[in-house]
C-alpha cells in the first residue's frame, strides 16, 4: 500500500509518499509560498537531484493537484497512476480532548477539528484546507489524521491541570494539552527496541530539541508530563518563544509598553527565546558559532537554553521516582554535540557520565552518548514523526472493514 503524508500549513505543504510494505519513503518535497506569486515545488525522489519548480499556487487544493502531477510525472515521478496512492495521512496540531488516538476522518471528526480552531488558530485551519484539498483531489481515497496531543491525553489530572478557577476547565477546556506526541510517540517505542526492554517497564525522559522544543516524561509507554501547555508556548526556551515565564509579565508590558495582547503574543512566540536573548539568530547552528567566535550574548542564550532542559529533566526525575534512560532527538537533539554536552555536564547527580568521542558521533541510528559505567544511560534516538503518521494510517486502513476487502481482491 502507498501512503502519502501530508503537513499542511498555512502557506506551505510538505509531503512524503511512503510504501507500507517496505516502509520506504518513494518520494517527498514541499510546496512553498502557497497564495503568493512564485510559489515553489520541491520535489526529491532517493539518489536524484532534487527537483525545483515555480509557478503560481494560488489555494491548497492547487498545491494537492500540482504534487499528484509530480508523483506522476513521467521523468520525475514514482507512480503510473494516482489510483496507486491508497490512503492519505495528515498531521494535525490539535486534537484538544476529542482525539486520544489517529482517526480515519469522516464527517464528525471534520467537525471535531473544525471545533478546536479555537484551540490552535495558527495550525487547524491550515490542516483543514490540506484535508479538503485532499478531498476534492482524491475523492475516493480514505484519509486519516495523527493528532501532535493524542499521546499526551493519558496525562493525569494533577499534570495538566492549571491552578486557575476549574470552570476555566469546565467552560473552556483551559488545560495542558503537550505537542510532538507523535515524535514521543515514535521516539519511546524505537527507544524501547534499542534498550531491548519492554516499554511498560520503563521510566523515560524524552527531549524533543527542535526549532519548537519540550521534554516529556513517558512512565510505562505513557505520557506522564510534557512542558508545552495548552499551546505550544508554554515550558522550554525555544528559537524565538519565550517558554516558562511568570504571567503577571503580560499585563505589566502591556501597561509599561503601551502594547496591545496581540503585540505580546506575537513577542512571546516570535521575538523571544534564543532570537530575543542573544540578538543574533533563532538558530542553534549560528548560536553555537556565534559563541565559539566568542559572542558573550550568544553564550548566554545557549546557557539558559540549555540550563532549562536540565531543569525539566531533574524535575521529570522527581515526578516519575526515577528515569531508566534520557533521550534527545529532533534537530537540535539530533545534531548539536555541543548543547547535549552542556545539558548533561549539570547531571553528574543523577549519575550521567558523558563519553565526549561518542557524543561527537552522527548517525541516523540510535545511539548511547554515554560511557560504559554510567549509571544512568544518555541516548541520541532519531525522530520521525512522517513515519509514524504513515504507519498509523495504514494500520486503520487496513482495519477498516471494506478496505481489507478491496485490498485482497487485488
Ligand atoms: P522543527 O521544529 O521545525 O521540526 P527541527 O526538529 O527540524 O525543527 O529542528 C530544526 C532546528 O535544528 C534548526 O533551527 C537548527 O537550529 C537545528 N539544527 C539543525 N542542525 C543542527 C546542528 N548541526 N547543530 C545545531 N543545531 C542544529
Amino acid at each position: 500500500m502507498n501512503v502519502l503524508v501530508i503537513n499542511s500549513g498555512s502557506s506551505s505543504l510538505k509531503y512524503h509518499l511512503y510504501n507500507m510494505e517496505k516502509e520506504e519513503v518513494l518520494a517527498k518535497g514541499r510546496v512553498e509560498r502557497i497564495g503568493m506569486d512564485s510559489s515553489i515545488l520541491t520535489h526529491e525522489v532517493d539518489h536524484e537531484p532534487e527537483m525545483r519548480e515555480v509557478s503560481e499556487i494560488l489555494d491548497h487544493t492547487t498545491a494537492i493537484k500540482k504534487v499528484l502531477d509530480m508523483l506522476t510525472h513521467r521523468q520525475y515521478g514514482v507512480l503510473t497512476n494516482i489510483n496507486d496512492i491508497q490512503a492519505v495521512g495528515h498531521r494535525v496540531v490539535h486534537g484538544g480532548e476529542s482525539f486520544s488516538e489517529s482517526v480515519l476522518i469522516d464527517q464528525s471528526v471534520k467537525l471535531e477539528i473544525r471545533k478546536l480552531f479555537d484551540l490552535a488558530p495558527l495550525h487547524n485551519p491550515a490542516h483543514m484546507m490540506g484535508i479538503m484539498a485532499v478531498e476534492i483531489n482524491l475523492p475516493d481515497v480514505p484519509q486519516a489524521v495523527v493528532f501532535d496531543t493524542a499521546f499526551h491525553q493519558t496525562m493525569p489530572p494533577k499534570s495538566y491541570l492549571y491552578a486557575i478557577p476549574t470552570v476555566l476547565y469546565r467552560k473552556h477546556k483551559i488545560r495542558r494539552y503537550g505537542f510532538h506526541g507523535t515524535s514521543y510517540d515514535y521516539v519511546s517505542k524505537r527507544t524501547a527496541e534499542f534498550l531491548e526492554r519492554p516499554m511498560n517497564k520503563l521510566k523515560l525522559i524524552i527531549c524533543h530539541i527542535g526549532n519548537g522544543a519540550s521534554c516529556a516524561a513517558i512512565l510505562e509507554g505513557k505520557s506522564y508530563d510534557t512542558s508545552m501547555g495548552m499551546t505550544p508556548l508554554e515550558g522550554l526556551m525555544m528559537g524565538t518563544r519565550s517558554g516558562d515565564l511568570d504571567p503577571a509579565i503580560v499585563p505589566y508590558t502591556i501597561n509599561k509598553e503601551d502594547l496591545t495582547l496581540n503585540e505580546v503574543n506575537s513577542m512571546l512566540n516570535k521575538h523571544s527565546g534564543l532570537l530575543a536573548v542573544s540578538g543574533i539568530s533563532s538558530d542553534m547552528r549560528e548560536i553555537v558559532e556565534a559563541m565559539n567566535d566568542g559572542n558573550e550574548a550568544a553564550k548566554l542564550a545557549f546557557e539558559m537554553y540549555a540550563y532549562r532542559i536540565r531543569k525539566y529533566i531533574g524535575a521529570y526525575v522527581a515526578a516519575m521516582d526515577g528515569v531508566d534512560a534520557i533521550v534527545f532527538t529532533a534537530g537540535v537533539g539530533e545534531n548539536s554535540a555541543q548543547l547535549r554536552k552542556e545539558v548533561c555536564q549539570g547531571l553528574t547527580f543523577f549519575g550521567v557520565e558523558l563519553d565526549e568521542e561518542r557524543n561527537e558521533v552522527r548517525s541516523s541510528e540510535p545511539r548511547r552518548i554515554t560511557t560504559k559505567g554510567s549509571k544512568l544511560s544518555v541516548l541520541v534516538v532519531p525522530t520521525n514523526e512522517e513515519l509514524l503518521i504513515a504507519r498509523d494510517t495504514y494500520q486503520l486502513v487496513l482495519n477498516q472493514p471494506a478496505a481489507v476487502e478491496s485490498i485482497s481482491n487485488e
